[in-house]
């Protein structure tokens, strides 16, 4: 599941049914070649230059090289026949099968065309064989079906055979958040701020309803087309809490993407919906240095960092980012989950009202596509190495991801023993 394979399996939620949802219409200006779009939406020849033969997604805060962990080797039309035959006869009488644009743990998600209308979508096919598909399919479906908001991928419809279930979505052609970035010409924090409203509107909407998303990270914020004035769509509610609207009971389970977890989480308190409010801080950081604000390869000490709250803003491009985006941050990453903020406060937060509203900024872009790029290699090279001693790459990755249990556990105790005596 991308990136979000680091997956501890959520609370299954309650009364969840299969069944046919109402459809809605898509973003008509699709286009085939996102990348192709991205050069020419920007005019990049620098871009060109810094990323010879690109993927589809180079997100560097995946695992692997591409957060879909597709094999770029195998010819793309065998990868479609194999992936077509996966699919009930009732999806491909609708649908086309055009192209596999994704794939996780349980889930492969394909790029259909409507047969009828020649419409774009998605479909996520997800393998309900085994226990934690079915509960994160039951997690997905459980979000999905209650929202309808700009930010938030739509559902269109929903198939359901004896081992799988195919999720018709709306298609998001833009690509992955930080290939945007990369391929944009500049970036500035105004560019910031107008992504980061755009995720708080969502998220904002997601925690009136009583749904935590548990997973936010770059890979799970889509661009819905290549235009440059495309919105931004929160997508990926696989590890999500869905509750009742004013039930404010706390979450216990153990999930998330370790990079991006939250210290209340890592340290087995019950928690609530402020630990996508702790994400919301990592990508900021991320999305204004091109940097992670925790690090380490060595799971326990990017979980120490993490429980510290441990970061800092040395190194380019963080001396030309102004302090308000650090006191933005800053009132993000906080520790205590009752003193950070909730969305409808970050949204008021002073930088995010007064950088979205300026208009000269300084360009970070150099700085932050650099950083992104040079994580995004050196990710690569590891990931290839660790290829040639296993079979699978998608296990290899999906396992490096996955928050680990006897890690917590052990950390915890650690924990406890420093802290009570
Ligand atoms: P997982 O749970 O396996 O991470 P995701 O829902 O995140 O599953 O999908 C995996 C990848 O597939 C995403 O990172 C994205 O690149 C692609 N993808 C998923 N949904 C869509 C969509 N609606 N439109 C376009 N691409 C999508
Ligand atoms: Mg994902």
């Amino acid at each position: 599941m991308g990136c979000g394979t680091s997956k501890v399996l959520p609370e299954p939620p309650k009364d969840v049914h299969l069944h046919l949802v109402k459809k809605v219409e898509p973003y008509s200006g699709y286009k085939n070649d996102i990348y192709k779009h991205f050069i020419k939406d920007d005019g990049g020849e620098a871009i060109k230059a810094t990323i010879p033969s690109p993927p589809r997604h180079t997100n560097p805060y995946a695992s692997g090289c591409s957060p879909t962990h597709l094999d770029q080797t195998e010819p793309r039309k065998n990868r479609v026949a194999k992936y077509r035959a996966k699919f009930d006869p009732r999806v491909t009488a609708k649908y086309d099968i055009k192209a596999l644009i994704g794939r996780g743990s349980f889930s492969r998600v394909v790029r259909v065309e409507h047969k009828a209308t020649k419409q774009p979508f998605a479909i996520k096919m997800i393998e309900t064989k085994y226990r934690e598909g079915r509960e994160v399919c039951e997690s997905e479906l459980c979000v999905l079906r209650r929202v309808r908001h700009t930010n938030i991928i739509q559902l269109i419809e929903v198939f359901e055979s004896q081992e799988r279930v195919y999720m018709v979505m709306e298609l998001a052609t833009g690509g992955e958040l930080f290939d945007r970035i990369i391929a944009k010409g500049s970036f500035t924090e105004r560019d910031a701020t107008r992504v980061l409203q755009m995720v708080l509107d969502g998220v904002k909407y997601l925690h009136t309803l009583g749904i935590t998303h548990r997973d936010l990270k770059p890979e799970n914020l889509l661009y819905y087309h290549p235009g440059m004035d495309s919105k931004i769509m929160i997508t990926d509610f696989g590890l999500a809490s869905a509750r009742k609207k004013g039930d404010d009971c706390l979450m216990k389970t153990t999930c998330g993407t370790p990079e991006y977890i939250a210290p209340e989480i890592l340290v087995r308190k019950p928690y609530t919906n402020s630990v996508d409010m702790w994400a919301l801080g990592v990508i900021s950081y991320i999305l204004l240095s091109g940097t992670m604000p925790f690090e380490d390869d060595n799971r326990t000490r990017l979980y120490r960092q993490i429980l510290k709250g441990k970061y800092s803003y040395s190194g380019e491009p963080w001396p030309s980012v102004s302090n308000l985006a650090k006191d933005f941050i800053d009132r993000l990453l906080t520790v205590d989950p009752g003193d950070r903020l909730t969305a409808l406060q970050a949204l008021k937060h002073p930088w995010v009202v007064s950088m979205a509203a300026s208009s000269s900024m300084k360009n970070l872009h150099r700085s932050i596509s650099q950083n992104l790029l040079k994580r995004a290699s050196s990710r690569c090279q590891s990931t290839k190495s660790a290829q040639s001693t296993r079979s699978s790459r998608s296990t290899k990755s999906n396992k490096s991801r996955r928050v680990r249990e006897r890690e917590l556990r052990e950390l915890n105790l650690r924990y406890q023993q420093q802290y009570n005596g």
